[in-house]
Parts: structure tokens; C-alpha cells; sequence
């Protein structure tokens, strides 16, 4: 048995498919040369349709200089040499185009890393990245690997578009190397209830293509080849999974209130309109948070206005008037989106990021904050921005809503609904100072996953010092404290959109400080409702100083458990 980080819950058994970052290109014989070179000047036509698109957008948010990169890699298209030699290879040896390519690049490669000269040298890496463009295209692989049936990937890394990109009816599962179980490809598995283990580390070497695995997605263990006595348990576990689900759905329709009477909400959080079919299945009472950032990945340029506008309407007319809290794009970090060039940091966490880059970049902030405006005509909207850390960049951010509202007025659009504007309380700074920030927005949304790493330095994605990412650290638990009650003193709600705000341990103890409204993965919510229609939030809240005053994470987890 191997151990890695359970990251999305649920069960798997099945075959293994290992993503290999270089796939060895099958040299296949083809019959009709002529549909080949045909193919092949299409895929060409096509990555120079996309390598124009990004031209354009790295012009406009990098810079000239650095679009001359992609120039370059248009030229390479356009190089009669490549192009007729690959040609010559397809017809003469009767071989596919993605062979042909690749091993035509495969001598100019050769040729430039042989030149003793760093700059020629540095060609080599344009060319193997215009050959794995046009490969990519010739082998159609971005849709096909993710949609194979019955299969559990196996993967160093998964992008968040990879995984949001998976079919859950086709996927068991997904096994990573690398990443923590806040890393968003763990939140977008959560989401669609595809179990998950992530940070296996050099264990993953273990797994070999075709295997049969089992895995638990909480505990992180897995079972390479397992016997006929563990696939029996891991099917019985299943069932019994299912079974509890089953249970739940009687929590459906129902309102979300403690034992002693309190209410609360439970909204959830997605990341595409597509999410919202996990939503009503599990009976979410609002939207909490949507990474609107999903937007923005997975294409070659900036969604425009309206394309923006139909997506967060989509979301207010679906969700029928409940609360919908859509966060402003939230990039950086381990959020990589290709066209935004944001240029190589030491500390990407601590960087150019979110809000940092919104207000730095007021062209593209605008379009987005257009289009949420438009769409609050529609719904309940409440706009959100992350990573706050100043007052300053609240202002900032409240001068451009206004002035976006000036400009659509001028244009005739009449906004007809109210709309909050809140934030995110994700950075130490703006936690301690939600006192004075409460008097700036509508709300506050607590980030735990963020909090968490920031308050106790501890990188979410590092899987070696992932047992010191722990919400249960006192720190931590003493900041949510004083965040909702800042809130409350000054009369907005507070909600907390992290995952702890699903974690059955802690829900009892948020629900005792006071908290208002808890948002999750879809698949948590009847859950949490049973947990809280279980608790006596008075009970609770007695005792929370008693809780608060042990410095331990591990003792304080400990006497959690026992109070509860
Ligand atoms: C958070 O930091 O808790 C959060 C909800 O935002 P994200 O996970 O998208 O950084
Ligand atoms: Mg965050």
C-alpha cells in the first residue's frame, strides 16, 4: 500500500492510464497519403489561427517585445523547409503527419543545440514548442485522454482546466504527484465528485500504465494490483457510499437550521455555469463563490464583454434570486492562464496576483466588472474580490465599479437591481484589520485556503510539509473568530468560502462563533446541513474560548472531537 493526500472523497477500482508529459509518438503506416498531407495543412492553418490570437494578446497585455516570441514561432509554420520536408517524409515513407513532424523537428533540434552559440541554442526550445503545438492539434489529444472510458489517470501534474475537463462518467479517478488538496485541480475534482489522491510524490513510479489500482480519496492509500479480499472491500465501501448519499437526499428541500434554531445558509462553490447541475442536484441554497477565473482558462484570449455577461447571467437566472457571489478574476498563484504573461516569480503566491493584477491591468478589470454589473439586472448578485490586503485596494477597486456605472449609464443601461460588493478576508493583514474593512463592503467571505497558508507560512501545493497545513492550528482559528466578529459589529454578514467551511469537524465550531453563511463543493451540502441540524450552536459557543485556548493543533482537534 501507498499513501498520498486524499483530495476528493469517493472510491475507485480500475485500470490505470499514466499521462506522460512526452508521449511517444506511434509511427503509424497510412493508406491515403493525399487525406494525410491534407490533414497535415490543416492542423498547420489551424496553429497559426491560434498562434495569431496569441500574438495579439500577449501584445496587449506583456508587450510588443515579448510577442515577437510567437512571431517567430509563425514563422516556423510558414518555413517552406519544415513544411515540404515534412511533406516529402509523409508521402515518401507513408507514415502519419505527428511522426512525420516530429521527427523532421526532431533533426533542426539537433542541428541548433549542436551550435555553439547560446542564442541559436535557445531556438531548439521554440521548435519543440511549435512541434508540440502542431502534434497536439494532429493527434486531437487535449479532448481525447481525458474522455477514455473506466480508466484512473495517473498523472505528475494535472492543470485545473485538465481536470475540469475530465468526464466524470467516464474517469474513476485521478492520482497526481505533485499538489495539495487545496490546489485547484483538487477543488475542481471535489466539485464533480471525481475522487482524487494528490502528492503522492516518488511513490507515483510505482504505478505502471495498465495496473488495477483501488483508492480511497479520503485516507490517500492506495493498493497497487490488489487482492480478490481488498477489491471486495473496495466495492462494499462503495456501496455503502452510495447508500449514505442515498440517505441524505432527505435533507433536500429542507432549510438549514442548528439544533437550537439557528439558521444558516449553505451555498456552494463552482466554476463554470456547468457546475450548477451539482448545485441544484445537492440543493444548494445560493451560489457562495464563483471562481469566475475558470472563465478565463482553457482558451487563447481574455473572454470579451458579453461573453462574460451571458456566463454570470446564466448563473443569476438559474439560480432564480438566490444569493450568487461571483469573485472577480482571482489569477496567479497555482491559477496559470496561458495568455496572461505574468512574468516568473520567486513567490508566485505572494506575487502579482488577483486583485494586485485587476487594479494594475483597469482595461481588463473593466470588462469584467461591465459585464457583472450588466448581468445584476438578473439576480442577486454579489461582486467579490480576492486577495485583499489594504484599504487602499478596496477604494480602488469601488472607484472602478463606480466608474464602469458612470459608463453604462451614459450608455443607457439602467442597472435595476441592488448588488453587494464584499471581499475576500484570505491575508493575515486584511483579517486583523476587519474591523476597519467592514466599514468599507457588504460582506465578508472567509478564505481558508489562502488564510490558512499565509497565517502559518505553509505553501497549500507543498506536499512535504503538508501536515503543518492544518486549520485546526489555534492562529487560524482565532482569526475566523475575530473576522466574524468584526463583521457582525459592524452589521454585514460573513461567509466563508474555503473548504473548511465544509469540513464536518470544524462546521459545529463556525457555527458556534456565529457564522452566517457557508459555501462548498456541491457534494458536501447535505452533509453539513444533517451536521448542523445536530448541533447546538449555543452549546458551542460557550465553549469556544475554552477551544481557542489550546495551543496545540493536535490537542485542539482532540477536544473538538470530544466536545462534540
Ligand atoms: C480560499 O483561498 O479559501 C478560496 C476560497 O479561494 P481559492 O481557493 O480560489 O484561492
Ligand atoms: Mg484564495
Amino acid at each position: 500500500m501507498i499513501k498520498g493526500l486524499g483530495a476528493s472523497f469517493g472510491y475507485a477500482l480500475g485500470k490505470v492510464f499514466v499521462l506522460e508529459e512526452e508521449n511517444i509518438i506511434e509511427k503509424i503506416t497510412i493508406k491515403n497519403v493525399k487525406k494525410e498531407i491534407e490533414k497535415f495543412e490543416k492542423a498547420i492553418d489551424s496553429c497559426k489561427l491560434d498562434l495569431k490570437d496569441l500574438i495579439d494578446t500577449t501584445k496587449l497585455t506583456i508587450g510588443l517585445e515579448e510577442s515577437k516570441i510567437f512571431e517567430a514561432h509563425l514563422m516556423m509554420l510558414e518555413d517552406p523547409e519544415f513544411i515540404d520536408k515534412s511533406k516529402e517524409l509523409i508521402s515518401s515513407k507513408k507514415v502519419n503527419s505527428a511522426w512525420a513532424v516530429s521527427s523532421v523537428s526532431k533533426s533542426f533540434i539537433e542541428i541548433f543545440e549542436s551550435i555553439d552559440d547560446s542564442y541559436l541554442k535557445e531556438r531548439a526550445i521554440d521548435i519543440k514548442d511549435v512541434t508540440k503545438r502542431l502534434v497536439d492539434k494532429l493527434l486531437d489529444r487535449n479532448n481525447e485522454i481525458y474522455n477514455r472510458l473506466g480508466v484512473i489517470i495517473v498523472a505528475n501534474d494535472l492543470a485545473p482546466s485538465d481536470t475540469a475537463k475530465m468526464d466524470i462518467n467516464k474517469i474513476l479517478g485521478f492520482i497526481t504527484r505533485n499538489g495539495g488538496v487545496t490546489s485547484h485541480s483538487a477543488i475542481v475534482a471535489r466539485t464533480k465528485g471525481i475522487p482524487a489522491i494528490v502528492g503522492l510524490g516518488d511513490d507515483i513510479e510505482n504505478i505502471k500504465n495498465g495496473d488495477i489500482i483501488a483508492f480511497d480519496g479520503n485516507s490517500g492509500q492506495i493498493f497497487i494490483n490488489p487482492s480478490e479480499e481488498i477489491k471486495n472491500k473496495f466495492i462494499r465501501l462503495n456501496d455503502e457510499y452510495l447508500e449514505k448519499k442515498e440517505e441524505l437526499k432527505t435533507f433536500i428541500g429542507k432549510k438549514t437550521i442548528s439544533k437550537d434554531g439557528k439558521v444558516v445558509e449553505i451555498g456552494c462553490n463552482i466554476g463554470s455555469p456547468k457546475d450548477l447541475e451539482y448545485v441544484l442536484d445537492n440543493d444548494g441554497e445560493g451560489i457562495g463563490l464563483y471562481r469566475s477565473e475558470f472563465l478565463f482558462m482553457d482558451r487563447k484570449k481574455f473572454p470579451n464583454e458579453e461573453e462574460q455577461f451571458l456566463s454570470y447571467k446564466t448563473v443569476l437566472e438559474k439560480m432564480n434570486g438566490k444569493p450568487v457571489v461571483i469573485r472577480t478574476l482571482d489569477v496567479g498563484g497555482d491559477k496559470n492562464i496561458s495568455y496572461i504573461k505574468i512574468p516568473k516569480e520567486d513567490n508566485p503566491f505572494l506575487g502579482y496576483r488577483a486583485i494586485r493584477y485587476c487594479l494594475k491591468n483597469p482595461d481588463i478589470f473593466k470588462v469584467q466588472i461591465r459585464a457583472l454589473l450588466r448581468a445584476s439586472n438578473y439576480g442577486n448578485l454579489k461582486i467579490m474580490f480576492p486577495m485583499i490586503s489594504s484599504i487602499g485596494e478596496i477604494r480602488q477597486a469601488k472607484t472602478i465599479i463606480e466608474e464602469c456605472k458612470k459608463e453604462l449609464e451614459n450608455e443607457g443601461i439602467i442597472l435595476k437591481n441592488k448588488y453587494e460588493v464584499g471581499i475576500m478576508i484570505e491575508i493575515p493583514s486584511a483579517a486583523i484589520i476587519s474591523d476597519l474593512l467592514a466599514k468599507e463592503v457588504d460582506f465578508f467571505s472567509i478564505g481558508t485556503n489562502d488564510l490558512i497558508q499565509y497565517t502559518s507560512a505553509v505553501d497549500r501545493m507543498n506536499q512535504t510539509i503538508s501536515e503543518l497545513y492544518t486549520p485546526f492550528h489555534p492562529a487560524v482559528l482565532r482569526l475566523i473568530k475575530l473576522i466574524i466578529e468584526n463583521g457582525h459589529k459592524n452589521n454585514i454578514w460573513v461567509g466563508m468560502c474555503g473548504s473548511v467551511s465544509g469540513n464536518p469537524e470544524l462546521i459545529p465550531l463556525l457555527l458556534g462563533m456565529g457564522l452566517d453563511e457557508f459555501s462548498m463543493n456541491p457534494s458536501k451540502v447535505l452533509n453539513s446541513r444533517k451536521i448542523i441540524s445536530k448541533t447546538d450552536a449555543g452549546f458551542i459557543n460557550e465553549k469556544i474560548d475554552e477551544i481557542l485556548n489550546i495551543s496545540d493543533a493536535f490537542e485542539l482537534r482532540n477536544t473538538l472531537k470530544n466536545i462534540l
